[in-house]
């Protein structure tokens, strides 16, 4: 950040007063312009047909990672709950049609300065289509996931969770909720 959003002035690094953290001061206007985490929301569509379970992955058409795999998700927009996020997100990139359920996974990627969360979700039908920001979108099984072209951490543990507990609510349990801290770059989870 160079220059003052409100006024134009060059910005200057600086502590304020009753401050602990550098900030972007305006030295014209006197304001303050705080940066905050980003929150990217995305789902876990699942179709499952009782004897198979796959999940809906989007091929990226964009960088960062193009062309690597991840789940349906993006930067939160103002004006939007998480939950909205989510669909708006899957609708975007996938096409998909979900009904979309509880809360799964959160991860914190303090070195990004982004907080992630996927909400599990059901596939209604499997009338889905990539979306501009997808190269293609399809359904895996745990077996079929690409777990080297994944694009992302936070998708790999989210889809590690995924798949264990899918494995549990077979056995009769519920799925849980699931939070983790990713402190610095995984290039590949396997
Ligand atoms: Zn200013």
């Amino acid at each position: 950040m160079k220059y003052c959003s409100a006024c134009a002035y060059p910005l200057s690094l600086q502590i304020p007063p009753d401050d602990t953290r550098l900030r972007h001061v305006c030295g014209q206007c006197g304001v303050i312009h705080y940066q905050n985490p980003k929150m990217v929301v995305g789902s876990i569509p699942l179709w499952d047909t009782g004897d198979k379970a796959q999940v809906l992955l989007c091929r990226r058409a964009i960088e960062p990672r193009y062309g690597f795999w991840t789940l349906p998700a993006g930067f939160m927009e103002n004006s939007e709950t998480t939950a909205e996020a989510a669909l708006r997100e899957t609708v975007e990139e996938a096409g998909a049609h979900i009904e979309l359920q509880s809360l799964f996974s959160m991860l914190n990627v303090p070195h990004v300065d982004q907080v992630h969360l996927y909400y599990r979700a059901r596939l209604v039908d499997l009338d889905f289509a990539a979306g501009v920001e997808s190269l293609e979108v399809r359904l895996f099984t745990e077996a079929e996931i690409p777990w080297n072209e994944i694009a992302f951490a936070t998708v790999s543990h989210t889809l590690k969770f995924f798949f264990a507990d899918l494995a549990s609510v077979r056995a009769g349990q519920c799925f849980g909720f699931h939070s983790l801290d990713i402190n610095r770059p995984e290039s590949t989870i396997k």
